[in-house]
């Protein structure tokens, strides 16, 4: 047992940072257990991450499904259907077929599932994500899906120490979210940008994400 929550610390230290509540913190949790998951939801505001849906699924049996626990990986459309419902938000859309698939579960359980539409910028390698140039497809595709509301967009930044290059693929990706923020569609409403981890968290906040993913800064343990 911990005489203190250190979690809660590293998070108000972030908080302390970033100067600035309206920036939602999901705290990601999926290298720790539900106890220490837990202790992150000691900071009001703060909601939970996880990457995969099994890890996602017991958690949120742990919370009782009194926790907000985002969804921010990879999502196959066979585990849609265990997923609507229970989460605040899919952060990882990235295929007409996974729009259809949620909008077809959400439908069956009467509910309209929240969704970011994950994008990769100036990324050839990574296997997930669309291209900034299929982004609208998805959009238009969606005005068709009563049951889903595109809520904004979502990237990951690459695994490099190249910080201009970060902050022009953040840069990036909030000159998308403002162009379409000009229009109108059904069934989209651009109000979250959720981009920036344990290593790039100040550089995505200070490009307009409102929503950043963090894990490692704020689970682990410093003596
Ligand atoms: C693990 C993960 C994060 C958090 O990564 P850290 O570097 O530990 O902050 C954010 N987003 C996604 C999609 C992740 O899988």
């Amino acid at each position: 047992m911990t005489s203190h929550n250190y979690v809660a610390e590293n998070i108000y230290r972030i908080k302390k940072q970033l100067n600035n509540d309206d920036i939602l913190i999901v705290a990601v949790s999926k290298t720790v257990t539900s106890e220490t998951a837990a202790l992150a939801l000691e900071v009001p505001g703060v909601e939970l991450g996880e990457n995969r849906v099994q890890e996602f699924l017991k958690k949120y049996e742990y919370f009782q499904g009194k926790a907000k626990i985002h969804l921010i990986g990879h999502l196959q459309r066979n585990k849609v259907k265990y997923v609507v419902g229970k989460t605040p938000l899919i952060h990882s859309v990235d295929s007409k077929e996974l729009l259809d698939e949620i909008q077809k579960r959400s439908a069956m359980s009467n509910v309209v599932t929240n969704v970011l539409i994950q994008v990769k910028i100036f990324d050839e390698e990574t296997k997930f994500g669309v291209d900034e140039s299929a982004v609208m497809d998805l959009i238009n595709h969606n005005e068709n899906n009563p049951n889903v509301l595109i809520k904004g967009l979502m990237t990951m930044a690459p695994l490099t120490d190249d910080e201009q290059l970060i902050s022009q693929i953040f840069g990036k990706l909030h000159d998308i979210y403002v162009d379409i923020s000009k229009n109108t569609f059904y069934n989209t409403h651009m109000v979250y940008l959720s981009m920036g981890m344990t290593n790039d968290y100040m550089l995505a906040a200070k490009e307009g994400a409102n929503i950043l993913r963090i894990g490692s800064a704020i689970f682990k343990d410093i003596p």
